[in-house]
């Protein structure tokens, strides 16, 4: 088994990238100051980077999986700039009262339900007790604490300082 590394979840809308709704293309597209030097930050010091999204938008037909996927290379092209890359990106398009029947279900990966968590701890031999998500709503941090890692809840400012405050108090053992 390969050695096992600590795991930074990070949600997308409102922690990696501006939240304005549903972005579901690359011209609303907006990046949080700091979000590629976190990213950076943190694969350099050996960690994993995943990106765990809610995209109900799929669900209630406001876009499309194509659409949601290219968003997503939009934000890795980003990365890659950057010199960076997360791991794996995690979305759960699903939503129990969503309009497309294909994806109306109470689905267990959608957070606060902890599936695209345990998702990666199933295909990555991380450690959980190591590891911690930061989210910008509560039903993030109720997903990581199901999942049995650190949850904090991002204020705004630099995702990059906030995500090395929320590493030192996290070592801390203060969440
Ligand atoms: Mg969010």
């Amino acid at each position: 088994m390969a050695d096992q590394k600590p795991a930074l979840f990070l949600d997308r809308d409102g922690v990696i990238n501006v939240d304005q709704g549903y972005v579901a293309r690359v011209e609303d597209w907006q990046w949080i100051e700091g979000a590629h030097e976190c990213v950076a930050r943190f694969k350099a010091r050996g960690w994993y980077v995943f990106v765990v999204t809610n995209q109900s938008g799929i669900a209630f037909d406001h876009y499309t999986e194509a659409d949601m996927n290219a968003v997503h290379k939009h934000m890795s092209q980003g990365f890659a700039a950057a010199g960076t890359a997360v791991d794996a990106i995690y979305s759960c398009p699903f939503h129990p009262e969503g309009s497309n029947p294909r994806f109306r279900k109470d689905s267990f990966d959608r957070k606060p339900k902890p599936g695209m968590l345990l998702q990666a701890m199933a295909e990555f031999p991380l450690k959980r007790e190591a590891s911690f998500l930061i989210g910008d709503k509560q039903t993030d941090i109720d997903a990581a604490h199901a999942a049995g890692v650190g949850g904090f809840l991002f204020t705004g400012g630099r995702l990059d300082h906030f995500a090395e405050w929320a590493l030192a108090s996290f070592e801390d053992g203060s969440r």
